[in-house]
């Protein structure tokens, strides 16, 4: 397949475009919702490798609320007094402990926390800033974080620090290894560091474990049934907090819509942290070569091959869309959905809908070729036949008998005459052709129309005279016309010998013309043998004569006033006609004008 320049510059503007709305619609809030919602479908999909968990939860659910009277710091307490003499690594109490309450309780929970290593308490961010625990046990404490997880409403996300004025504090999960490793946080612009622990950014995606091997967990009223369950805390980090159904500390994660405890999620956050299990964001100019590169695999499906193999190609280039996010997920990096699907999807539509219009403008063309080049046969074997078998008929003759001089040379200038009647019927038509196949740029010369009207009046008077029919020139307007003279000329000398072919001897015929604003009105009027309105509007197509013009015995063919309205119309003019069987016609060219000159007068 051969392309212009343009095709090809059409072609790739048409897949940089689908890339660009394909980019552009995946920055959308729409494109951002699914590429969410596909990122939790691919969270499912993808399995992990086990790991091990360093974190344990200590869970306060209802049968624990129940065996301590309803007060949650005598369960806290109670937790710490049984796992401490096991020595955890750290512990993260998630329960707000700013009230007063009762002196007695606080008593007892905050000497259990000075007997526990790496107490981390969690502080709530206020309208008027952190809401920090009673002083008894910020004392008892090693440390303090925030609880935040960002729920959209899934908690994808976690923020690692979080700012009110110029007092900054680490979330919770994060403060907490950091004490259990005992190392500080070194801070870079974008990266936190503790120990050899480098997370990616200051947002960390949270990698839960999988449901069905979730963080361990130990409930209180377990641990009091079986008080050697404390020793599954030894050496762990410990999240002590609410699980009892009716707390309102649930959010959504991506793998269940059956919300998770927020002492949950904070283990898992520090599973991610202390495993080093960290999704990194697809670096933005990755993402767009990616996607540069599927438009360009569809856009090359579609320019080299043909069919069912680009059909093919572009289900591939689809299907890498589709596996692409699963894949790099699976490597622990966190590709657009929408972006590279959006990008595979439009440019494959793109391209193919290209590619079919432009294979079936070409079979449309190359249909037209056809009916050209039918036409064409017809036409020679229609039209150049009358003039052929003259030639062909003198031309015997003079071979084959001696003939007078003068016959010799009558004969020769009957070959002489209709071979220039051949020659320049094949040039009207190969000019005309080309012409409507717009091979050929029209002639713009300038005549006057009054004599082009005279001249081929003045041709077709002797036709005319030996059916005794007088024509006559009835005036009107002369008018300036921009063209082709000689096929101007073609089509109007046409329509006078219809004129004449078509009527009766002893009639007239009768040419004029008529002004009509920018245009000029030139009628060749007969008083033939004229057609009916449904033949009217069949003499245009080519080969077609009606049964009077038949049975009238006048020579003809059918194609004259097919090439009379082509011509016609590639100079911008068009033609009218009336007529009534029995009673006449009449032919009207209307063309544009140059100018319109003066009246001229009848003769
Ligand atoms: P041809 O004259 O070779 O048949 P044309 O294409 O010039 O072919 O005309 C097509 C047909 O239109 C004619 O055969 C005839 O039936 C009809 N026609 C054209 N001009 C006239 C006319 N002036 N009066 C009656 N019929 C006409």
């Amino acid at each position: 397949m051969r392309r212009s320049r343009r095709q090809i510059v059409e072609y790739v503007g048409l897949l940089a475009g689908s890339l660009v709305v394909a980019l552009v619609a995946s920055w959308t809030a729409l494109g951002d919702q699914i590429d969410k919602d596909a990122y939790d479908v691919i969270f499912r999909m993808y399995r992990p490798p086990d790991w091990e968990a360093q974190s344990i939860l200590l869970a306060i659910d209802e049968e624990s609320y129940r065996v301590t009277d309803g007060k949650l710091r005598v369960a806290v307490a109670e937790g710490l007094e049984r796992i401490a003499p096991f020595a955890p690594k750290a512990v993260a109490i998630d329960v707000i402990l700013a009230d007063r309450l009762d002196e007695r309780d606080n008593e007892r929970l905050a000497a259990a926390m000075r007997k526990t290593p790496n107490v981390v308490l969690v502080t709530p961010l206020l309208a008027k800033g952190w809401e920090d625990p009673l002083p008894i046990f910020r004392a008892a404490a090693a440390g303090v974080g925030h609880p935040y997880a960002e729920p959209d409403p899934v908690s994808r996300e976690v923020l690692l620090e979080k700012i009110w004025g110029r007092d900054r504090r680490w979330a919770l999960a994060l403060e907490t290894y950091r004490l259990s490793v005992s190392k500080p946080v070194i801070e870079t612009e974008t990266e936190v560091q503790v120990g050899d622990v480098v997370t990616p950014s200051r947002v960390l995606r949270i990698r839960y474990r999988p449901p069905d091997r979730p963080v361990p967990k130990v409930t209180l009223a377990e641990l009091r049934g079986d008080p050697k369950l404390a020793q599954r805390f030894a050496g762990k980090t410990v999240f002590i907090g609410v699980t009892a159904q009716s707390a309102y500390d649930r959010v959504q994660t991506p793998y269940s819509p059956v919300p998770m405890p927020g002492v949950e999620i904070h283990a898992n956050i520090f599973e991610t942290i202390a495993n080093r299990l960290f999704l990194v964001t697809a670096p933005m100019l990755a993402t767009v070569a990616f996607c540069l590169a599927l438009v360009a695999m569809a856009g090359v499906a579609f320019a080299f091959r043909s069919g069912r193999q680009s059909y093919l190609i572009s289900a591939v280039v689809v299907m890498i869309a589709l596996a692409a996010p699963y894949v790099a997920f699976a490597r622990g990096t966190v590709l657009s959905f929408t972006a590279p699907v959006f990008s595979a999807w439009f440019s494959v539509a793109a391209a193919a809908a290209y590619h079919y219009f432009v294979v079936r403008k070409r079979m449309l063309t190359a249909e037209g070729d056809k009916s050209r080049y039918q036409q064409a046969m017809h036409f020679v074997t229609h039209e150049m036949r009358t003039p052929l078998t003259a030639i062909q008929g003198s031309s015997e003759l003079m071979g084959r008998y001696a003939l007078t001089e003068e016959k010799r040379k009558q004969m020769a200038q009957l070959i002489n005459s209709e071979s220039k009647r051949l020659g320049k019927m094949i040039e009207i038509f190969l000019s005309v052709e080309r012409l409507s196949a717009g091979q050929l740029e029209l002639k713009k010369e300038q005549f006057s129309g009054m004599d082009l009207m005279s001249g081929c009046v003045e041709r077709v008077r002797p036709l005319a005279e030996r059916k005794q029919i007088q024509i006559r020139i009835d005036g009107g307007p002369d008018a300036a016309l921009l063209g082709d003279r000689e096929l101007m000329e073609y089509a109007f000398y046409n329509l006078l010998t219809n004129a004449v072919k078509y009527s009766p001897s002893s009639t007239d015929v009768t040419v004029f013309t008529v002004r009509d604003g920018e245009r000029i009105r030139i009628a060749v009027k007969d008083q033939g043998i004229g057609m009916d309105q449904k033949e009217v509007r069949k003499i245009f197509q080519k080969f077609y004569r009606t049964k009077k013009a038949e049975e009238s015995g006048e020579a003809g063919t059918g194609i004259g006033l097919s090439i009379v309205e082509q011509i016609v119309t590639q100079h911008g003019g068009s033609i009218e006609v009336t007529s009534s069987p029995g009673q006449g016609s009449c032919f009207t060219l209307v063309l544009p004008t140059q100018k319109v000159n003066s009246m001229v007068e009848s003769k």
